[in-house]
């Protein structure tokens, strides 16, 4: 199974950052609009050894389809959002605004590059290596809303045949669920990204250097473009004002 050649195909972050308890985000318009298929129905299962699960709802608007490719039967997952053209700021602007915004709860940085990255990457970030499901309810009405071109129970014997897929029982809230858990593609190359600073994390000594940049961005937000020259000053004079302590806590007496 593989991502569809789209915008953000993964939704990952319908799941997990950009989304306000009660899909807050959307403010009045989430009443208006119908649901996504996704909705309620999927979740995003993410698993790391010796942890407890963790199951995110996804946003009310996700859609969530699966098709068959004709050419070569292989199965396409995209996730969309059914209100795209509509979406809220904060969607908009994510990842690239994500955290820069004094009064917008989100989080950064994009999760998808997160989840693709390397297993040394996640050791040195997340100190365990974790993985990520979507969780499909197990329900024939929930198949036949996602997989738009088959017959439900056909659609069913081919998600559950797939390389990888496999069922699971999952404590959801005060209920268990059954669930098929598909393990969420890793392939970056169909993934059209919506954002030039956030391009998959290729290697540990490439993030580095990113969250070097970004902490050199912070540094001249803060302090303009002579923030070079400020820290260094300061530096100079907390050693300064060290030694000079060092100084009198010997002698007893003020340095003059
Ligand atoms: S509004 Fe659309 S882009 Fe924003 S979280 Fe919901 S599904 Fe995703």
């Amino acid at each position: 199974m593989s991502l569809a050649e789209s915008e953000c195909s993964d939704g990952m972050c319908c799941f997990t950052c950009v989304i306000p308890p009660n899909n807050g985000h959307i403010g009045l318009f989430k009443s208006m609009w119908r649901r996504g298929t996704g909705s309620l129905n999927v979740k995003l299962l993410v698993t790391s050894e010796g942890q407890k699960n963790e199951l995110y709802d996804s946003c009310k608007f996700l859609d969530f389809i699966i098709s068959r490719d004709d050419k070569n039967s292989a199965l396409k997952i995209d996730l969309r959002c059914s209100i795209y053209k509509h979406r809220p700021q904060q969607c908009r602007g994510y990842p690239d605004s994500a955290g820069e915004s004094l009064y917008q709860s989100m989080s950064g940085p994009c999760i998808f590059n997160e989840y693709t990255a390397s297993t040394a990457y996640k050791h040195l970030v997340y100190k365990r290596e974790w993985n990520a499901f979507y969780a499909i309810r197990d329900d024939i009405g929930v198949i036949q809303d996602i997989f738009v071109t088959e017959d439900a129970h056909a659609a069913r014997e081919l998600l559950v045949g797939a390389k990888d897929v496999r069922l699971a029982t999952i404590q959801a809230g005060s209920k268990e669920v059954d669930y098929i858990l598909i393990p969420l593609p890793k392939r970056t190359q169909n993934i059209l990204y919506t954002s030039e600073k956030h391009q998959p994390i290729g290697t540990i000594r490439q993030a580095y250097q990113a969250w070097e940049e970004k902490i050199q961005r912070n540094l001249q937000n803060h302090y303009g473009s002579e923030w070079e020259a400020t820290l260094k000053n300061a530096i100079e004079m907390e050693e300064k004002d060290a030694g000079k302590r060092c100084h009198e806590d010997a002698t007893g007496n003020p340095e003059r």
